[in-house]
């Protein structure tokens, strides 16, 4: 039986497919019998470390302590949440999410034997940095990430039977985040042109527009703020009013508030869509953004594929429709699409050995070119002795790659070269707009005269990570830098093993 396995840990949802033995890839269900997990933690019982996850979890939120939504927006922050006598880390959380969907496939398949996860594509180093942290912890051998749009590009490709062959646009709206990216398909040859996204537009903030719509007219209606601790109305009544409003112009919602009158309010689609106008328009705009930034017109683009459950919203699809001129193609669940991809793309790198002839055959002819997702760079003293972002690799760069230059040390008889590595989403030589990701030291021999090389060399592998090395010429002294290793999830004081994930 193939144990070979994509993940797909959304904002909201969280669900995992299977590279299965006929080399197709097919949603697995969780041990609820559904596809979908709710990415929700509720630490059920203290004193046994009883940890739900999934449905049950969702339907406390509001009413228990301890549960904990929405924690990957904050991953690779310094975020803590309470838990037990302690606190947790949003990395923590992920880990029990990944534990419940190991345990649960585990239970029917066997121990995993390669597993991808999948990210935002605008997720930055310590983001991806702290998703791998969590897959350690939560047990998983194989450290492999893929973009999610990427992986539904690989999805649409695939299940086409390897008959799309053009430029094409990925258009993922998921639960937390939006990801829009420009590919090249051939067959089942796919290159990523370009990636661009934002972190904040998702279910998560459409669900908020329904709260903050319901919120107006019961302040209208009561002239008091509605308190959500005091009424029966809670942020997943928002999520089910916002579902409906996807097939329905309109919705009644019955609120119950402490010391007020019961009442029916009705909330409609065109409510809806002014509310969530201004994301609407981001979202344009980013479509708009990564056409010039891959220098691609719209005429040679020759559909948007659909991902994330939220580009099932009528208006979305509506904007996306006016923005190509043609309806965007939607291939079975978008919520589906990322996890049956990525279920591919572990297919595509699991130990050949270990494959079926069906599955090594399915996947022969595909290849992938990534690209890295930022610009990367490092700051020295320029000639006027400011201090300037070097870039060494670009955005929109193919990766693997692995880029070197040269630097001078700028006064005699130096002692130490400070090191760095910075992260921008633009090209930009200024250091204060640039975003340092690793900062440290090397020392090197003194008395000696100004002007002595230092190489540094950047690497950027597949999975979206970086590594880099600072190298002093004349004595051969340097820095090697494995971000990954410095994580901070990576240091988790949590064994997930004195816990009972379910
Ligand atoms: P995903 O992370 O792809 O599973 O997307 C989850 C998000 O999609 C959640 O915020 C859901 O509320 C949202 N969603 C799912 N179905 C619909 C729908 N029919 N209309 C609007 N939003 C939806």
């Amino acid at each position: 039986m193939s144990r070979i396995i994509g993940i797909d840990l959304g904002t909201t949802n969280s669900l995992m497919s299977i590279f299965d033995e006929s080399g197709s890839a097919k949603v697995i269900h969780n041990k609820e019998g559904k596809n979908l997990t709710p990415s929700v933690v509720w630490i059920q019982d203290k004193s046994k470390k009883f940890i739900k996850v999934g449905e049950e979890a969702k339907n406390v939120i509001g009413q228990e302590e301890n549960v904990y939504p929405e924690f990957k927006r904050e991953m690779g922050k310094a975020t803590r949440y309470p838990f037990f006598d302690s606190d947790i880390s949003p990395t923590e959380l992920s880990a029990f999410i990944l534990q419940k969907l190991k345990n649960d496939f585990e239970l029917t398949h066997g121990k995993i034997t390669t597993a991808v996860i999948t990210v935002p594509a605008n997720f930055a180093n310590e983001q991806r940095e702290a998703t791998l942290a969590a897959a350690k912890i939560a047990g998983f051998k194989t450290q492999l990430l893929i973009n999610e749009p990427t992986a539904a590009a690989l999805h649409y490709a695939y299940s086409d039977g390897n008959d799309s062959n053009g430029t094409y646009m990925v258009f993922d709206l998921g639960g937390g985040t939006f990801d829009v990216s420009v590919v090249h398909v051939k067959g089942s040859d796919i290159e990523i042109l370009a990636s661009e996204g934002l972190q904040k537009c998702g279910g998560a903030d459409f669900d908020k527009a329904i709260l903050k719509i319901i919120s107006k007219k019961f302040k209208e209606e009561f002239n008091e703020e509605l308190d959500l601790g005091k009424s029966n109305f809670t942020i997943t009544d928002a999520e089910e009013i916002k579902i409906s409003l996807s097939a329905l112009t309109e919705k009644k919602v019955t609120i119950v508030a402490e010391g007020h009158p019961k009442k029916v309010f009705t909330i409609t689609r065109k409510e809806f869509e002014a509310e969530i106008g201004g994301l609407l328009t981001q979202m344009n705009m980013t479509c708009d953004n990564i056409l010039v930034e891959c220098e691609r017109e719209k005429s040679k683009i020759q559909e948007i594929f659909l991902a994330g459950g939220s580009s099932r919203i009528p208006c979305v699809q509506d904007m996306l429709e006016e923005f190509l001129g043609k309806k965007p193609k939607l291939k079975g669940n978008p919520d589906e699409a990322i996890s049956l991809g990525a279920a591919i793309y572990a297919g595509l790198k699991a130990d050949k050995a270990t494959l079926k002839a069906k599955q090594k055959d399915s996947i022969s002819d595909v290849k992938l070119q990534e690209i890295s997702p930022a610009f990367f760079g490092t700051i020295s003293l320029n000639e006027q002795n400011q201090n300037s972002n070097s870039i060494l690799i670009n955005k929109n760069e193919k990766i693997p790659c692995s880029v070197t230059d040269s630097f001078y040390t700028m006064h005699d008889n130096q002692t130490a070269i400070h090191l760095t590595i910075t992260q921008s989403p633009v090209e930009e030589s200024d250091p204060r707009f640039v975003r340092t990701i690793w900062e440290g030291e090397l020392k090197v021999p003194g008395d000696r005269p100004k002007g002595q090389e230092m190489q540094v060399t950047f690497a950027y592998q597949e999975n979206g990570l970086m590594s880099a090395t600072f190298l002093d010429v004349a004595s051969g002294l340097k820095q090697a830098v494995d971000i990954t290793a410095q994580s901070e999830g990576a240091n988790s004081n949590i064994n997930i093993d004195d816990f009972i994930v379910e």
